[in-house]
């Protein structure tokens, strides 16, 4: 369960373990809430959730629909939809 009080984003799995969508996702999404773990594999940094800024930066980086902004603020109504 994450600490955020508004926003989630959840990955799918093959997003997750591919060492070049991981590295995409970390440098697209300003406010880093993407980062790698050390086998290159994709970590969500829990801390700066709340600090999504609705860009949709990392949606567009990845195949459609494996990439979900949640607005738990919002009933979790995903991004985009
Ligand atoms: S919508 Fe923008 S700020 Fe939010 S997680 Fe995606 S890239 Fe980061």
């Amino acid at each position: 369960m994450s600490e955020a009080l508004f926003i989630d984003v959840e990955v799918d799995e093959p997003v997750r373990s591919d060492a070049g969508m991981a590295a995409k996702l970390a440098e697209a999404c300003p406010v880093d809430i993407y980062a790698q773990n050390e086998d290159g594999t994709l970590r969500i940094v829990e801390e700066n959730l709340d600090e999504c800024v609705l860009c949709e930066l990392c949606m567009n980086e990845a195949p459609a629909g494996t990439v979900r902004v949640l607005k738990l603020y919002d009933g979790g109504a995903v991004l985009g939809a």
